[in-house]
């Protein structure tokens, strides 16, 4: 049997970028899966082109589930998982739902900075909170929210955005002390520099630039962060830790 057989998989963000390659990756370990994103052509396409029918070995009649969602606006949220809690409890949060918007902090326009801190932070804030509750009842799950190496050690023209992002390391480590004993972990993902439509107007130059600083000397690409977001869903005795996956960037 498929190592996820019978799970359910939460992916905030998983049309596009880190959260698709997730997606993807844990269908193809069995797990039912649902995509959340605010473009509904996007979640279609997934749907149709990109996750196809759950295996017919693991999960018979079962499809996978996209719904449309902006995870900054917690009436949305809370809307969708109650929605879902009617399908089937949820065993894995990845969440990857994230905006960046750029500027040195004088000249950053109010509007970015409030869209960052509500799609980045308040959209964890809200999702975390209402998965939460069923993974508690039911004492299981785990949560896996993605942060940023630029959290950690911050970025000039970042500030809005590394806020946001060394918020939810904080958060998360708080969750998992809340959690841990209703069996559940919650754990964070620091990723440097990943190929996705995020970083794709970085020029030429600054992507050598990034390549030549890390250690393995390439560019992440999305799948390298699913494979870490499946070994901590399966990671039981690890929680409230943040695992950098840069190739080597940040040291
Ligand atoms: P992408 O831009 O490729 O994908 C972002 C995803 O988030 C899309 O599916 C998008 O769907 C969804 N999303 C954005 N805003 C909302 C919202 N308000 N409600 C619901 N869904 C939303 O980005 P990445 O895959 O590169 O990034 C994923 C996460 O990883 C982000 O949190 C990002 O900050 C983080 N990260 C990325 C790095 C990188 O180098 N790429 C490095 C470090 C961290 P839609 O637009 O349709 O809503």
């Amino acid at each position: 049997m498929a190592p996820l057989a019978n799970t359910l998989t939460l992916v905030p963000g998983g049309t596009r970028g880190i959260g698709l390659a997730t997606a993807k990756l844990f269908a193809r370990q069995g797990s039912r899966v649902v995509i959340l994103g605010r473009d509904l052509d996007r979640i279609h396409h997934v749907l149709d082109k990109e996750l196809g029918p759950i295996s017919p070995s693991t999960s018979p009649a079962l499809n996978h589930i996209g719904l449309q969602c902006d995870v900054s606006k917690q009436e949305q949220v809370d809307l969708t998982i109650k929605e879902l809690s009617k399908v089937a409890p949820i065993d894995f949060l990845i969440h990857s739902a994230g905006i960046a918007r750029d500027a040195l902090l004088m000249a950053h326009k109010a509007e970015d900075i409030e869209s960052v801190i509500a799609t980045n932070l308040m959209g964890t804030i809200w999702i975390n909170k209402a998965v939460a509750k069923g993974m508690m009842r039911r004492k299981k799950g785990a949560i896996i929210n993605i942060s940023s190496v630029v959290g950690i050690q911050g970025n000039m023209g970042q500030t809005v955005y590394s806020a946001s992002k060394s918020a939810i390391i904080g958060f998360s480590k708080s969750l998992s002390k809340e959690l841990g004993s209703r069996g559940v972990t919650v754990n964070v993902i620091a990723p440097g520099y990943i190929d996705t439509d995020m970083t794709s107007s970085i020029t030429e130059v600054r992507k050598q630039e990034i390549m030549a600083k890390t250690s393995l000397g390439r560019l992440g690409q999305p799948e390298d962060v699913a494979e870490a977001a499946l070994f901590l869903a399966q990671a039981k005795f690890i929680t409230g830790q943040v695992l950098v996956v840069d190739g080597g960037l940040s040291l």
